[in-house]
Formats: structure tokens, C-alpha cells, sequence
């Protein structure tokens, strides 16, 4: 009898464990990237996820990087991104990848806020010294979440400045830190397949880079990347599930990976778009208000006389500035820097000069050469480009192209309009950034004015009391 009874207990012992190792497991993952600070829509967001967490038993909620840089409440918040971390947290973010953007602050402050964050910031290609205050952040890691064995292996993107491989970002806030090839670095670590049953990469590399991944690397289940700002709606690559959700969270990425027998058996991807969304989790809602209501930004600081729409327009009015405010020859500014489309007639607030150039830059003077400046202006021509990069004052330019190639530049005094005097040397101011990453010939060493872009463009509004557009200053002329 004794032996009977054991015998039917092994029997439905072994059914149990059975049926659970045949049974089907979903993970879901949700995701987001590139919220470059834009916390407006948190509240829905924050929502969604609680929804979806209360439906399923497995949710986790990636941050695929670059959570900071873009709206000034939450950049000139006086401890720099505290708010952004906050609701990150009260949402439950589970791991995040470090962007690019994530260096803005300077790394003191990034040391705080991967201390705030109550989620690990991963990142496999990148080698801090000790004379930096930032931890060595983990390449990987390996968890358990019902049963299943995950891995997520962290890179970011780097491009070449000057020789040495930096991500895009100031090249001062880099300092003590060496950084590697991300799709190289994670190839290092294919072996983490054998230790997991799903293998993520989540990364901040762009689009470009999680193809070339993907076709090197089969070993991954699923890419869920950001940097390149890019609608990549779960497209297959060799196999692999690649997803990027554009950017400041218009959507949110849902991945559901089934399992069977701790073997992936089917993977989508679904988009969310936010702006469909109609619950809002209160309490996030209320933090948001708050940093907005609280901020010291709303002050109004002068008037435009007229629309700024475009790069040639708000460049202007940014290089108008340093040449008025700073008593500079010329002024340039870069158009990646220029991250609004507009400013509306009517008030200006400090916030919008913030939203406009949220960088922090310095203003740089170096006393230049005819033939300096030209090298500089020379350099910066893009190829394919519709409108110079660089943006001016004090001068105007026309840059002449013959099959991409920059065969000549007309360089004009902008109040005399007589070309530039090659035999004179003019003081030249220019962001931090410019200086740092831009190539061009310069004898002098350049020297910090000690005052940033955006607070010489906040003076110059207050000291005009109205601004208004001028002619656009350059001119690129292709012929083929
Ligand atoms: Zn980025």
C-alpha cells in the first residue's frame, strides 16, 4: 500500500512539473527612448503601463536612453534632470541604457542621477578612469522573471571626433572616459546565449547600427535601440525583432515574447501611440504640473517683433547675439544646436531661450585669420546638405559646391559687403561645442568668455526689448 501511494504521488509530482515545463510564458516589454526630457506626457504613459502590468503577469519597462536634453523645466531644474529620474522611478522602469545626452549635465551630475535612478543604467563599450566621479556601469545582466532566464546587453553609439571614438556629446563632458565600437563590443558577448533563455540588446546605438547588429549577431532575440530618433515598428533582421520608438514619447514599444520549454517560440512588436491614450495617472500628473508652475523659466524677457521660423532665423538671432552682447567681429552657431523650429511673435520667455539652445555651451573667442575662418566655414559644409551648418553674424557666406565637393567660399563683411580682408584678424566667437568637435585651422587657442550661449542670447533679448528676423546670411550653390 505504502509503496502504491508514494508511486501516485511521484505520478501527479511528475504530471505537475510536466504540464508547467510545456506551458507557455509571456514576457512583455515595454519600452521607450530618446524622451530627451519631455515629461508632458508621462501622466498617460504612467497610466498605460499600470494597465498593462495589471493584466499581465510579466511586464518589464526599458529605457532605451537619452533621457535628458530637450526641455529646459527638467534641464535647468536647479539639481539638472531631478524630475526626469523621479517619475522615471514612481513609473518603475526596470534597466536603461546610457545615451549620448545622458553626458550633458557633466558627469557630476550624471553620478547623481544614476544614483537616484532606481533602475541600472547598462553599458557594455565604455571605460572609465578613476580621475572620473562616474562608476563603471555594468555591461549586462542576467534575471530571472517567472521562471525565465533573461539577459540584456547595454551599448552606445560613438563617432569618430578628431580620431578618438566619443558619443555624440560634448566632447568636455567625456573626460576620463574611453569608449569602443558598440556592435563590435557586444559581438564580445555572444556567449551570454548559452546563459539565457532570452537575449536583448538594448542599446542606444540608431538604426544603422541595430541592422548591422542583427546580421552579425543571431544570437540575439530582440534589439530594442534608440539615438537615431527612428519609427522602427518591429522590424525582422536575421532573424531578429528590432524596434526604436521615434522620440519624446510619442509612442511606447510593447514587445511580447512567447516561450515554450524556455525557447522562444514567437515574438511582435506593437506600437503605442500616446497620443491616443486617454487615462492619466494622477499623481504623475501632479509632479508634472508642479515642475512646470515652480520653474523660474516663465519669466518674460522681451518681445519678437515677428515669426523666427527656421534654422537661418533663429541662427541669426543667436550669433546677433555674441557679436552684440560679447562685442565680437562674427559669430557662429552650429544648426544641430538650434533644437526649436520656431519662435512665435509675440512674448518671449527665458524658458523658450532654454527650449532653443538647451546645451549650456560657452562662448568661446579665438581671434581668426581670413584664412582660418574659411577653413572652419569649409569643414563644416555637409555633404548633401540643403543649408550651411553654420550659422552667422558679423558676416555672410556662399559657399560654392561642384560634386560635393567645396571648391570655393565668398566671405563678405556683412556692413560693408565687401568681401572679408584676408590681411586682418577678426574676433570670432562660437559655442564650446563648435570649438571642440568642429575641425578648422586656428593659431590661437581660444578662450572661454566665461558666459554661456543661451545667457548672452537671454541678455541681448532684454537689452533689445524686441528682436526681430533679418535676411538670411548664407547661401550654399551647387553646381554639377
Ligand atoms: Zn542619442
Amino acid at each position: 500500500m505504502k509503496m502504491k501511494k508514494l508511486f501516485y504521488l511521484l505520478a501527479i509530482f511528475a504530471f505537475v512539473s510536466c504540464s508547467s515545463a510545456n506551458e507557455e510564458k509571456q514576457i512583455i516589454i515595454l519600452s521607450t527612448n530618446d524622451m530627451h526630457a519631455k515629461i508632458d506626457d508621462y501622466a498617460k504613459v504612467a497610466a498605460y503601463v499600470e494597465k498593462v502590468r495589471s493584466e499581465n503577469k510579466n511586464v518589464l519597462l526599458f529605457s532605451a536612453g537619452d533621457m535628458f536634453s530637450g526641455n529646459p523645466v527638467v534641464d535647468k531644474y536647479p539639481d539638472k534632470g531631478y524630475p526626469m529620474i523621479e517619475i522615471m522611478n514612481k513609473i518603475g522602469y526596470d534597466y536603461g541604457v546610457l545615451g549620448n545626452h545622458e553626458f550633458d549635465y557633466g558627469q557630476d551630475f550624471l553620478v547623481k542621477r544614476i544614483e537616484q535612478a532606481k533602475f541600472p543604467i547598462l553599458c557594455a563599450n565604455i571605460k572609465i578612469y578613476e580621475q572620473s566621479p562616474v562608476k563603471q556601469p555594468e555591461p549586462y545582466v542576467i534575471f530571472k522573471l517567472d521562471g525565465i532566464k533573461i539577459c540584456i546587453l547595454s551599448t552606445i553609439q560613438v563617432e569618430d571626433s578628431n580620431g578618438k571614438l566619443i558619443p555624440s556629446a560634448h566632447p568636455d563632458k567625456l573626460k576620463n572616459i574611453d569608449f569602443f565600437q558598440p556592435v563590435e563590443t557586444e559581438l564580445e558577448y555572444k556567449y551570454l546565449r548559452e546563459k539565457c533563455d532570452l537575449f536583448i540588446s538594448l542599446n542606444h546605438d540608431g538604426i544603422d547600427e541595430d541592422s548591422i547588429l542583427a546580421q552579425k549577431m543571431p544570437e540575439l532575440d530582440i534589439i530594442i535601440g534608440g539615438h537615431t530618433h527612428t519609427l522602427v515598428d518591429g522590424m525582422i533582421v536575421n532573424g531578429v525583432l528590432i524596434s526604436q520608438t521615434e522620440c519624446y514619447l510619442k509612442y511606447i514599444g510593447k514587445t511580447t515574447i512567447t516561450l515554450k520549454d524556455k525557447k522562444v517560440i514567437d515574438k511582435k512588436f506593437e506600437l503605442i501611440d500616446v497620443s491616443t491614450l486617454q487615462d492619466e495617472n494622477e499623481e504623475i500628473k501632479t509632479l508634472i504640473t508642479k515642475c512646470y508652475e515652480e520653474s523660474p523659466l516663465n519669466e518674460i524677457i522681451g518681445k519678437a517683433g515677428a515669426d523666427f521660423d527656421g534654422k537661418e532665423n533663429l541662427g541669426g538671432l543667436m550669433t546677433d547675439a555674441i557679436t552684440s552682447v560679447l562685442n565680437t567681429d562674427i559669430a557662429f552657431q552650429n544648426s544641430g544646436g538650434i533644437r526649436i523650429a520656431k519662435i512665435e511673435k509675440g512674448d518671449i520667455s527665458r524658458l523658450k531661450i532654454y527650449e532653443l539652445d538647451p546645451f549650456d555651451n560657452e562662448v568661446i573667442l579665438f581671434e581668426m585669420t581670413y584664412d582660418e575662418i574659411y577653413s572652419l566655414i569649409k569643414n563644416s559644409y555637409r555633404k548633401n546638405s540643403k543649408y550651411a551648418d553654420l550659422q552667422v553674424s558679423g558676416m555672410s557666406y556662399n559657399v560654392k559646391v561642384k560634386a560635393e565637393e567645396v571648391i570655393d567660399i565668398e566671405m563678405y563683411d556683412i556692413k560693408s559687403g565687401k568681401l572679408l580682408d584676408k590681411n586682418k584678424k577678426y574676433k570670432v566667437g562660437m559655442n564650446s561645442y563648435i570649438a571642440a568637435d568642429y575641425k578648422f585651422e586656428h593659431a590661437d587657442a581660444g578662450k572661454s568668455l566665461n558666459i554661456t550661449t543661451a545667457e548672452t542670447l537671454e541678455e541681448y533679448i532684454k537689452q533689445q526689448k524686441e528682436v526681430n528676423p533679418k535676411p538670411d546670411r548664407t547661401k550654399i550653390e551647387k553646381t554639377e
